[in-house]
């Protein structure tokens, strides 16, 4: 076959099982095309985006403005490594700062490379402004976190899938319960070396768990009183995926050390960041820390793109006004329909969970009848259905999504 013909899905699909590392599992479609909410597969059939790329994709496919910014810088000045300075890099660094309310951000380009990031910020604020003895430094973390999949971040997993064979693992971390606010309180009291406590606002991988009002805000106080850095990881919940610009404003908060990525391109380019306030990020110095792509000028370019359009085209309140009707109207075909067990989430980032046993197949099954019926989502952990379309989505497609999703899950027979 001639590198440039059409494949079909399935030649598709075979290609990659041949010659790609089997490093995941996905569902059996293979797209060609995408547009704001709707992406093509290679024969022609159109679809309903329901994962959105992890909440990447939250301006929708191939925005025109983003696409239009990227082809742009592309044909003008694509890297130069931070060797030398360029001239998108400063903008955007201003633009965004001033965005999300910090002092500086550092440039990356994946979610974990940022998650990285923060957490050496964090240990060298920890030795150099608060005190603790070299190599003593604790981070808390909670229990079933994604935060990406570097051997430090796996190294606070515990998720044995994620972990198996891939030790010895990085030390300097305590794991303690998402949402139990006395668990963190008992971390921190018993313990001078702790630097900070790292968290998602809503635990996206883990199957949508949404923390009880306050605890966010709770945590930060916790946080305060130790002189303790809280981390919001929000590389999945941020850029007006929950309804609000950062999921920590619904409790008004704000974290010491911010992590974002995924959607801060719009789904077009790897582009992540930290932000922090210099009381912090002026322990960074030359040579402590980089990247050879990070901060390159499409990812500039790129990400002040993405962010003027969550701004301009109000994603963070349409995400909040769809998110309810989504789950009203979900949670009141629970009541009827013995096979969904409850919704939750914030915003557009939902999932529902199915009344089935975790090992079952029933959520990947009711996924592929999904793709079936023409709309796309995936599974997490557990028997768990994420559903998180792009939040440019008018209410006219939600309640046809809503439809396909109660009608293919009315006629499932396992
Ligand atoms: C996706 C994700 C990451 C990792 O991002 P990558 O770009 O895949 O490295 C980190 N934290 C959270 C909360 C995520 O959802």
């Amino acid at each position: 076959m001639a590198v440039l013909d059409q494949l079909t899905s399935q030649q598709a699909i075979d290609l990659e099982n041949k010659y790609g590392a089997h490093n995941y599992h996905p569902l059996p479609v293979v797209l060609s095309k995408g547009e704001g909410v709707y992406v093509w597969d290679v024969e022609g059939k159109k679809y309903y985006d329901f994962l959105s790329a992890y909440s990447a994709v939250n301006q929708g496919h191939c925005h025109p403005k983003i696409v239009g910014a990227m082809v742009n810088q592309a044909q003008t000045l694509t890297l130069t490594s931070r060797a030398f300075y360029n001239d998108m890099l400063g903008k955007y660094e201003k633009f965004a700062t001033e965005y999300f309310g910090f002092d500086k951000l550092l440039p990356m380009n994946t979610g974990a490379e940022a998650v990285e990031t923060a957490l050496k910020i964090c240990r060298k604020w920890a030795y150099e402004v608060k005190g603790i003895n070299e190599n003593e430094a604790q981070i808390i973390v909670c229990k079933n976190n994604f935060h990406g999949r570097t051997t430090t971040i796996i190294s606070f997993s515990n998720d044995p899938v994620a972990r198996k064979n891939f030790g010895p693992f990085t030390d300097g971390f305590i794991k303690i319960e998402y949402n139990n606010l006395q668990a963190l309180e008992e971390a921190l009291e018993n313990n001078d070396n702790i630097a900070g406590f790292m968290a998602e606002p809503i635990q996206g991988e883990a199957g949508v768990y949404v923390p009880s009002e306050g605890y966010l805000a709770a945590a930060k106080a916790l946080c305060e009183k130790h002189n303790v850095l809280f981390i919001a990881d929000e590389v999945q919940t941020g850029i007006a995926r929950t309804g609000q610009l950062l999921a920590v404003n619904h409790e008004n908060v704000q974290p010491d050390i911010l992590i974002l990525g995924k959607a801060l391109s719009g789904g077009a380019y790897p582009v992540s960041a930290v932000l922090a306030n210099d009381s912090i990020m002026n322990v960074i110095r030359p040579g402590n820390h980089g990247s050879t792509f990070g901060g390159n000028p499409v990812a500039a370019a790129v990400a002040i793109a993405a962010l003027e359009v969550v701004k301009d085209e109000k994603l963070a309140e349409n995400a909040e006004r769809l998110g309810k009707i989504f789950r009203e109207e979900l949670a009141e075909f629970a009541k009827e329909n013995e096979l969904v067990t409850l919704v939750r989430g914030k915003g557009l980032l939902n999932a529902v969970v199915i009344n089935d046993t975790e090992d079952s197949s029933t959520a990947w099954d009711i996924c592929m009848k999904l793709r079936d019926n023409g709309l796309l989502a995936k599974p997490t952990h557990g028997n768990i259905i994420r559903f998180a379309p792009p939040l440019v989505m008018n209410e006219e497609q939600l309640r046809d999504c809503i439809n396909i999703i109660k009608k293919t899950i009315t006629e499932f027979k396992k």
